[in-house]
C-alpha cells in the first residue's frame, strides 16, 4: 500500500497532531503571506434560499469568522471576479446559464427543484463562486501564490452539465478544472472531494475526460445516490464510499488504502479540492463521524501530494457543511494546513 507523508507522517496520531500544531508558524510569516490567498465575495452572502434552508448565508459567515482569526491575518483576501459565460460553457450547457440568468428573481424566490432555490442575490453569488475558483487557478499558476481557499457559496459539486441540483447552481470546481485545462494547458488535474455527499455533477462533467481524476470519499448510501465503487468513468473516477457512522480511523484507512495512492499515481499538475465539511460528526445532514482533526489530516496529505507533483499548487473551494460550529472548526483545521500555520 502506498503511503503519503504529510507533515511528518501518514496515520499521525493525536500526539503528532498536537506536536504539529505546536510548530505553527508565527502570524505574519513572510512565506505564508506570499504563498496563500483567500478568495471570497460579499455577493456570496446574499444568496438566500429562505428560512430554515440548511444552505444559509450564516454558513459563509461562520467560515469567514473562522478566517478572521489572528492566525490568518497575514493571508491576503481577494474579491472574486464573476465567471464569464464562456468559462461556464466549458462545463455547462449554455442553455443552463441562460435559464439561470432568466430565472433569477428581482424579489422573492424561485424554486428550481425540491432543494435548490434562487433568491434575488443568487445569480451574482453563483457567478462569483465559480469566478473565485477560476481566479484562484490563475493565481496559483502564475505564482507566487501556491495555495488558495475559496470561501464562497452556493456550493457546486451537485450541479451537472445540464441541471442545477442539490443546493448547487454552477459547478464551481468543475469550471475551475476546465479553466486550468484550457487556459493553462495543464495536462492532469486531480479533483479531491471529501464532502459527505457524492459530487455527481463533477463526476458527470469529467466522466470521459482522462486528463481529470475525480476522487471522492462520501457517505453511501446518501443523496444523490451516485458514487458506487464500480463507477469508473474512463478509468479516471475513483469513488470511495463510507458506511454511515464511519469515524476517524475508517476514514483515514479508506484514504490511505485507495484515495491518496490513486492521486499519487496520477501525479496531478494541479490539485483542486471540493472541501465540504458535512462529514463532521456534528453535521445534521449526514451520518459520518469525523472530527476537526480529520480535516486537518486529509488537508496535510493533499498539500503533501501537491508539493510532490504540482509544485505545491492547490485550490480548495467550500462545498457543504451545515453545522455552523463544525464549519468554523473544520475550516480552521483545513486552512491552518493550507496556510502553513499547522506544519512548519
Ligand atoms: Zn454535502
Amino acid at each position: 500500500m502506498a503511503t503519503v507523508k504529510c507533515c511528518g507522517g501518514t496515520s499521525a496520531g493525536r500526539a503528532d497532531e498536537r506536536s504539529r500544531r505546536g510548530r505553527r508558524r508565527p502570524v505574519g510569516d513572510t512565506a505564508a503571506r506570499q504563498t496563500l490567498v483567500i478568495y471570497t465575495h460579499p455577493a456570496c452572502l446574499a444568496h438566500d434560499p429562505g428560512p430554515g434552508h440548511p444552505e444559509c448565508p450564516a454558513r459563509l459567515a461562520a467560515v469567514l469568522e473562522a478566517l478572521a482569526a489572528p492566525e490568518f491575518a497575514a493571508v491576503p483576501r481577494v474579491e472574486a471576479p464573476a465567471v464569464t459565460r464562456a468559462q461556464v460553457a466549458r462545463v455547462h450547457d449554455p442553455r443552463l446559464y441562460d435559464a439561470l440568468e432568466r430565472s433569477s428573481p428581482t424579489s422573492g424566490r424561485v424554486r428550481l427543484d425540491a432543494d435548490t432555490v434562487m433568491s434575488a442575490g443568487s445569480w451574482e453569488a453563483a457567478l462569483h463562486g465559480a469566478g473565485a475558483v477560476c481566479a484562484a487557478v490563475d493565481a496559483v499558476m502564475a505564482g507566487p501564490a501556491r495555495r488558495a481557499f475559496c470561501a464562497v457559496r452556493p456550493p457546486g459539486h451537485h450541479a451537472t452539465p445540464q441541471h442545477p441540483m442539490g443546493f448547487c447552481l454552477l459547478n464551481n470546481v468543475a469550471i475551475g478544472a476546465r479553466h486550468a485545462l484550457v487556459q493553462h494547458a495543464i495536462a492532469r488535474v486531480a479533483i479531491v472531494d471529501f464532502d459527505a455527499h457524492h459530487g455527481n455533477g463533477t463526476q458527470d462533467a469529467f466522466i470521459d475526460e482522462p486528463r481529470v481524476l475525480y476522487a471522492s470519499t462520501h457517505q453511501w448510501p446518501l443523496y444523490p445516490g451516485t458514487g458506487a465503487p464500480d463507477e469508473h468513468g474512463a478509468g479516471n473516477i475513483l469513488n470511495v464510499p463510507l458506511a454511515p457512522g464511519t469515524r476517524s480511523a475508517g476514514f483515514r484507512r479508506a484514504c490511505e488504502g485507495s484515495l491518496l495512492p490513486a492521486i499519487d499515481a496520477f501525479a496531478p499538475q494541479l490539485l483542486l479540492v471540493s472541501a465540504g465539511f458535512d462529514a463532521h460528526r456534528l453535521d445534521p445532514l449526514a451520518n459520518l463521524d469525523l472530527d476537526d482533526e480529520d480535516f486537518g489530516w486529509i488537508s496535510s496529505a493533499l498539500v503533501a501530494l501537491a508539493e510532490r507533483h504540482a509544485n505545491g499548487r492547490l485550490v480548495s473551494t467550500l462545498e457543504g457543511g451545515y453545522s455552523l460550529t463544525a464549519l468554523r472548526h473544520a475550516t480552521t483545521a483545513h486552512c491552518r494546513v493550507l496556510f502553513g500555520t499547522a506544519c512548519a
